[in-house]
């Protein structure tokens, strides 16, 4: 890569928040939703406090991040973008999240969909054999190695009850209660150190 931003480490990437009726304008008719009235105004308010909010934890938050990982990340700037419905409440690729009124789990899912982030900056060849090993889909597996980054970032930054409040958000679908009692049983280290080796034992060969 010569020498670049991510070799040189001067800073971790900047995560800014965009508000888009463009985008969200499509995943209100793509869910057959409806904004209310001024929705695009309050949009851009929320954006606005969200970013405030996340501007005080980021550099913390995307450092414990490579250290969980073992990963580095590989552009100096993220848009998040904020909408008012979307499928799962929120996507990794374009970095997206629903606006609720909790802007605390806003930002707790964003770490969510910021593990998946640094996962896909990072990996070159596909597939490992996680998903045999743990029985999963190929959808679970990408989902068990952010996931288990997601919860050793909560467990360092938030207090027992908070990250426990934010998990038991995620395990209101099927797919994070199957992939959280993996975590249990497996510990989320092993899982992301399995996961992690594998890719580096192969873009070494
Ligand atoms: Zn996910």
């Amino acid at each position: 890569m010569g020498a670049t931003w991510s070799e040189n480490k001067m800073t971790v990437p900047k995560v800014v928040f965009r508000y888009s009726f463009v985008y969200d304008d499509a995943w209100l008719m793509a869910m057959n939703k409806k904004l209310k009235t001024n929705g695009n105004k309050e949009s851009l308010k929320c954006s606005k406090s969200i970013q405030k909010k996340w501007d005080k934890i980021a550099r913390n938050v995307l450092i414990r991040m490579e250290k969980i990982s073992g990963l580095e990340w590989q552009v100096p700037y993220l848009v998040c973008y904020l909408v008012n419905c979307c499928p799962r409440a929120a996507l990794s690729d374009p970095l997206t999240i629903e606006m609720m009124k909790d802007e605390n789990l806003v930002i707790a899912i964003l770490i969510h969909e910021l593990g998946h982030v640094i996962l896909f900056q990072n990996r070159k060849i596909l597939p490992t054999n996680i998903d045999k090993k743990y029985g999963l889909n190929n959808k679970e597996s990408r989902e068990l190695v952010a996931t288990s980054i997601q919860k050793l970032v909560y467990q360092e930054i938030f207090t027992a009850k908070t990250s426990k409040r934010y998990i038991d958000f995620y395990k209101r679908w099927d797919i994070y209660r199957k992939i959280f009692r993996i975590i249990q049983k497996e510990g989320a280290e092993n899982i992301i150190k399995d996961e992690v080796k594998q890719w580096q034992e192969k873009n070494s060969k």
